[in-house]
């Protein structure tokens, strides 16, 4: 479903280049559910942007459903995005003024109108995310865990084969954490949705069937939940 390789990023500000991804190859199978953990500015939430197609590498290949995300122009870069491509970004980045549906139809309206079926969908979906009855309100007006679950469901409104997820849970406590988290394992299981979520949260990483560790712009290692110590591998490399 996903292939990177060799992929590279550098940051350019003034005279200043600073290389954040130094070669990074990884295979990601359809229907995966895989964790990204490492150092604060190792380099995570720019490989989940370059994997959303929201910035360009400075080099190598980005394979997703066997289209090259890596080369496309910009604007076929934005349709691939709406057509392949959920994100939940750090934060929940809502729009805070408009209400619940609102926020989760926003990635509809770029195909037009909405149509009655489009309104249904939306409805199920909150409905599938716990905010039954609560399309109508005012996005700001919910708690933290309530905002994140919107989020979801607005990454989800496309159907999309490759749902991102940057640090899903980072604002939450642990409660409201494990139902984010078990929400987004049903999706990726019923849905088949390739999921990849950025966490510091040894917890959260837990629901992942495969951890990539990430140092200084690479991998560093990649566990599998089926490997014995797997816990104790990563308490060790976060430590
Ligand atoms: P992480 O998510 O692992 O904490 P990031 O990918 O956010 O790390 O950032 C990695 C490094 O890249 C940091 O040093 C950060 O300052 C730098 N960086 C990220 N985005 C930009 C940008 N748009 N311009 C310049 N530097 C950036
Ligand atoms: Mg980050």
């Amino acid at each position: 479903m996903i292939k990177v390789s060799d992929l590279k990023k550098e940051f350019i500000q003034g005279q200043e280049r600073t290389e954040v991804l130094k070669g990074v190859d990884l295979t990601i199978e359809e229907g995966e559910f895989v964790a990204i953990m490492g150092p604060s500015g190792s380099g995570k939430s720019t490989l989940l942007q370059l994997l959303g197609g929201l910035d360009v590498p400075t080099a190598g290949n980005i394979v997703i459903n066997q289209q090259q995300l890596a080369q496309m122009k910009e604007k076929e870069r934005t349709i691939f995005r709406r057509k392949y491509i959920g994100f939940i970004f750090q934060n929940y980045q809502l729009l805070p003024t408009l209400t619940v549906e609102e926020n989760v139809a926003f990635p509809l309206h770029a195909d037009g109108s909405l149509t009655k079926e489009k309104n249904q969908m939306i409805l199920e979906l909150l409905d599938s995310v716990g905010l039954k009855g609560l399309g109508r309100k005012r996005a700001n007006l919910l708690s933290g865990g309530q905002q994140q679950r919107v989020a979801i469901a607005r990454a989800l409104v496309n159907n999309p084969a490759v749902l991102l997820a940057d640090e899903p849970t980072g604002n939450l406590d642990r409660n409201k954490a494990e139902e984010i988290l078990v929400l987004m394992s049903k999706f990726n299981r019923e849905n088949k949705q390739t999921t990849i979520m950025v966490t510091h949260d040894m917890f959260a990483a837990g629901f992942a069937d495969r951890i990539i560790l990430f140092k200084d712009g690479v991998i560093d290692q990649v566990i599998a939940r089926k490997d014995n110590d797997y816990a104790q591998y990563v308490a060790n490399f976060m430590a």
